[in-house]
């Protein structure tokens, strides 16, 4: 079996966990410490706020900015749930945008039509290690913009690391993620108001005032592995090109489509995906052999929100025609070789 993901992990995380358990101290800790300065360091910036997941770290985000009933906080269409939820958490609206035919990231053009007098933030998703080509143009907008990077640490525009561009950079640790702590996020700010205000919601305990504040903490174990997980980055990063570069030697003469190539970006190949208009078809060639090529996005947002499909045309198309090949640093020659040679067989049959 070759599965769609999954999380590369050896013999350092299993030393650094065990050295964390034997201390005995496995709460927020100095683990969680060195993990956001490491963290930090790696992107450039003083300061990181480690939390328990990449949803938490949208919510505290959020919330830090201020953002509550009434407020509309725009958001791509071809996107997880997360995003949804951390809007709906605060009872603010979500305004749901079109994504670009160009990298599938969220559109300007089309969030330029949804903003209002009662929009207080965007989230501007760099999806599948691809940053959003476009980006310069939403900070020229003169309204909070979040990055989400939880598929795109380590992916560059213009030279600078994602997340540190926007009002706030947040991150995602999740098994199928770029590296993990089985669950985990981070949240950054070049604002050290923001960085603050964040650090002091995510624990509830030992304050000298109250109001409502969140258990969101990330445990030392946890930070221990993303440690050793950071360390690797670049070697993951490495590996992740390596792959994609096969992939666009062998897929170059197939009837794929492939997101657009920008000089002035550099994605990090989270994942590597392809438009072809038989999708289901190929899946399921796929599937019978054990190889789990998969659709990227469960289901875009406007139709769990049962928006018109006609609002969202570049949306449904991509959802409908998008294929995302494995990916990872531990994916094997071998099962490369085997994927390659099973799609080539596709379309020879
Ligand atoms: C995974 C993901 C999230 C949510 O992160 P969790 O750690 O699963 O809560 C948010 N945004 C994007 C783009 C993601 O891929």
């Amino acid at each position: 079996m070759i599965p769609h993901s999954k999380p590369t992990l050896g013999i350092e995380e299993s030393k650094a966990i065990i050295k964390v358990l034997s201390s005995g101290h496995i709460n927020q800790g100095e683990q969680v410490k060195e993990f956001e300065q490491l963290f930090a360091r790696f992107l450039g910036l003083n300061s990181a706020v480690a939390v328990n997941s990449g949803t938490s770290a949208l919510h505290l985000a959020l919330y830090a900015l201020g953002i509550g009933k009434g407020d509309e906080v725009i958001i791509p269409s071809f996107v997880c749930t997360a995003l949804l939820n951390a809007i709906n958490y605060l009872g603010a609206k979500p305004v749901i945008a079109d994504i670009n035919a160009y990298d599938y990231n969220i559109s300007f053009s089309d969030v330029k039509k949804r903003i209002t007098k009662r929009t207080k933030a965007i989230i501007v998703p760099h999806i599948f290690g691809r940053p959003s080509y476009e980006f310069h143009r939403f900070l020229e907008l003169e309204v909070p913009i979040i990055e989400d990077c939880a598929q795109s640490i380590g992916a560059k525009y213009e030279g600078a690391n994602l997340g540190t561009l926007g009002d706030i950079g947040i991150y995602s640790f999740y098994a199928t993620k770029v590296f993990t702590t089985g669950e985990g996020g981070m949240v950054v700010s070049k604002s050290k108001d923001l960085v603050n205000r964040i650090d002091d919601l995510r624990e509830y305990d030992n304050k000298h005032d109250y109001e409502i504040r969140f258990n969101y903490k990330m445990s030392d174990l946890q930070a221990a592995i993303g440690l050793e997980q950071l360390r690797k980055l670049p070697e993951f990063i490495c590996k992740r090109k390596d792959v994609a570069e096969k992939y666009n030697i062998a897929f170059n003469k197939l009837p794929f489509n492939f997101p657009q190539v920008f000089s002035h970006i550099e994605p990090i190949w989270y994942r590597y995906i392809v438009l072809y208009e038989r999708v289901a078809e190929l899946i399921r060639f796929f599937h019978e052999k054990n190889i789990f090529v998969s659709r990227p996005i469960f289901k875009p947002l406007h139709r769990y929100l049962y928006f018109s499909n006609e609002d969202y045309p570049v949306t449904e198309k991509v959802f409908k025609q998008l294929l995302s090949f494995p990916i990872y640093p531990s994916l094997k020659t071998s099962d490369r070789e085997k994927i390659i040679g099973r799609t080539i067989q596709f379309f020879n049959k």
